[in-house]
């Protein structure tokens, strides 16, 4: 997967996982900007996030209108949690599988193919709750 990667796609990727947190798409062209001297369009970021989020390399945050790399290696459509810190900004992937089979359960229910499987819970990291 990776190495079909476009040179476009690569950078946005690299600029995500350099990155390590949730980045915006306009915090995206300012950071390609700054390597290449360029500005990117926002469509070809958005496209390419696009396919990026389709081939389970990056995942959108709804909450914060927010891209962040997945190195985890799972499908795009596997079910993942993220955790949010609202002091620090901390974002943590996770997943369980009674939460998959939960989630796998409320769609059967009522016949309903998902896309994709993501829940955003915020509150506070156990970093902040020490500090
Ligand atoms: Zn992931
Ligand atoms: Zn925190």
């Amino acid at each position: 997967m990776r190495r079909e990667l476009t040179p476009g796609r690569r950078r946005i990727l690299d600029v995500l996982e350099t990155a390590g947190q949730p980045l915006g798409a306009y915090e995206m062209i300012d950071r390609i900007a700054d390597l290449s001297g360029k500005r990117p369009a926002p469509i070809s970021i958005y496209r390419a996030l696009d396919f990026l989020v389709e081939n389970g390399l990056a995942h959108r945050l709804a909450s914060r209108n927010a891209f962040l790399a997945c190195d985890h290696g799972h499908e795009a459509s596997d079910p993942v949690a993220f955790l949010i810190c609202d002091t620090c900004g901390a974002v943590a992937e996770a997943t369980s599988e009674p939460m998959q089979r939960s989630l796998e359960a409320v769609a059967q229910q009522v016949g309903f193919s998902p896309r994709s499987r993501v829940i955003e819970v915020t509150g506070t990291c156990a970093a902040c709750q020490a500090a």
